[in-house]
């Protein structure tokens, strides 16, 4: 219970909560959080956490590091804000979007900033109709997604966004089409090879575009793999079935690489882990490793030409945010791309993704863990009352939250979601960290399964 005028009571007073537990809250009160050590949190009672969740899949270079702080005081100092309209926009801003493109997979492109991923989705999708209605085809409009994906919280990214929950809004909005979720552990049917799961999703897909029509669908939005869903990677072959039949019917695909970008999956991104081609990219959330609020919409070559051709036919792109293309972030930015990919932290993640694999692959021999899945550093555990049948245990029992609460108890913390727990650390994780993060989520696992079985 909180203290009269503790940092809880003063949180739960004054703070309108988003995505959290409410009943969990009131009975254990908020971690208030002062400051980070590497991947470690610290509150305001001198607790530490280690942060399994880098924040919200974010701050991959740790809480605390030099490089990013003294990148952000430099450019603060510099020139401390500015915008991207009216043919102005900062130096900061055109450095970033040549280094976006020469780190894409894309060999020429176009950039375009936000201030976070549900603003990059929602502005992909507006470049979308701007674009077709451009082209003549004004009824090009539909999105199709998948469920279990998530591209944000804004009415247009939460129509997107395949979840059950957005229900309690009226969402999702009119011509937002929502395919069967990639994972075949749990979706494919009794007898279904892999294989014929991928063909049926595909097939799912030719026939969605015959009923509703190519000409009425404006694109197609994916995760690589999808993360808050509860990390799940595509089934095999997945993408090399679907992308044959988008470009036959010229809907551009989108990789939504909110999460997998900068090297979360173990390459620079999930595209080229799962070895696909998109027509643009999102990227937000470690685009700046958490330092600053910005997203980014990457066009490849050809989609920034058509696009491109819209703007110049009507003289002018009508959109943008304030803050878009903002210097600070834009410096911090190009500082943390430099970070991740020349000061080891996108190999940390490669040379340790077998060592985390190994640890989930024994801490999943428990008999209440149907699952582990996942890539490079971003992995969950789903908990089943029977690893034969798949069995979820009842909702009512909150299996998954009770976990991720003994494990804030014991100064681990991870994500419950649906009957999953999400792990997906810092890159500067060490060995001797990773070690720590399984002992506990084993002791809190080896708890609460004897207190539900
Ligand atoms: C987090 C996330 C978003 C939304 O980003 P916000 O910055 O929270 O708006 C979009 N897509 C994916 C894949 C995400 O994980």
């Amino acid at each position: 219970m909180n203290q009269p005028q503790s940092w809880e009571a003063r949180a739960e007073e004054y703070s309108l909560y988003g995505f959290t537990d409410m009943p969990s809250v009131h009975q254990r009160g908020t971690v208030v959080v002062t400051h980070g050590e590497g991947p470690y949190i610290v509150d305001v009672h001198g607790r530490r956490y280690l942060d399994a969740n880098s924040g919200l899949w974010n701050m991959v270079a740790g809480f605390d590091h030099k490089g990013l702080i003294e990148a952000a005081k430099a450019q603060y100092e510099r020139f401390p804000g500015y915008h991207s309209f009216f043919g102005r926009m900062s130096d900061q801003t055109v450095m970033l979007s040549e280094k976006l493109i020469e780190v894409s997979p894309f060999n020429r492109g176009r950039v375009f900033y936000t201030n976070s991923g549900s603003e990059a989705n929602d502005t992909m999708v507006k470049i979308l109709w701007f674009m077709h209605a451009a082209e003549g085809k004004p009824q090009k409009r539909k999105i199709l997604t998948r469920w279990n994906a998530y591209h944000g919280v804004t009415a247009v990214s939460a129509s997107m966004t395949g979840k059950p929950y957005n229900s309690v809004f009226g969402l999702p909005l009119p011509g937002f089409l929502h395919l069967t979720c990639p994972h075949y552990w749990r979706f494919g049917a009794e007898g279904e090879t892999e294989e014929q799961f991928v063909k049926r999703l595909a097939k799912e897909l030719e026939d969605t575009i015959e009923r509703e029509g190519a000409d009425t669908i404006a694109g197609f939005f994916a995760e690589p793999v999808m993360g808050a869903g509860g990390v799940i990677p595509p089934a095999k072959g997945y993408f090399q079935a679907i992308l044959p039949i988008l470009q036959k019917h010229d809907i551009p695909m989108v990789s939504d690489e909110v999460i997998c970008g900068f090297g979360r999956t173990g390459n620079t991104w999930g595209c080229q882990t799962y070895d696909y081609m998109p027509d643009a990219i999102i990227s937000s959330k470690n685009l700046t490793a958490g330092f600053f609020p910005m997203g980014a919409v990457i066009l490849s070559g050809a989609l920034g030409d058509r696009v491109q051709a819209a703007v110049e036919a009507i003289e002018e792109f009508p959109h943008g945010f304030t803050a878009s293309g903002h210097p600070v972030g834009c410096a911090i930015a190009l500082k943390a791309i430099d970070v991740v990919m020349n000061e080891g932290l996108a190999d940390n993640v490669k040379r340790l993704a077998p060592r985390f694999e190994a640890g989930l692959q024994r801490i999943a021999q428990n008999p209440n863990i149907g699952e582990y899945r996942g890539v490079g550093f971003m992995w969950a555990l789903e908990a089943v009352k029977d690893k034969a049948t798949k069995t979820p245990f009842d909702g009512s029992l909150s299996v998954s939250e009770r976990i991720a609460n003994t494990c804030t108890d014991l100064g681990l913390i991870c994500r419950p979601l649906g009957q999953s727990v999400v792990l997906c650390p810092p890159f500067i994780m060490t060995e001797g960290q990773m070690d720590e993060m399984f002992e506990k989520l084993e002791k809190a696992l080896d708890k609460v399964f004897a207190e539900v079985a």
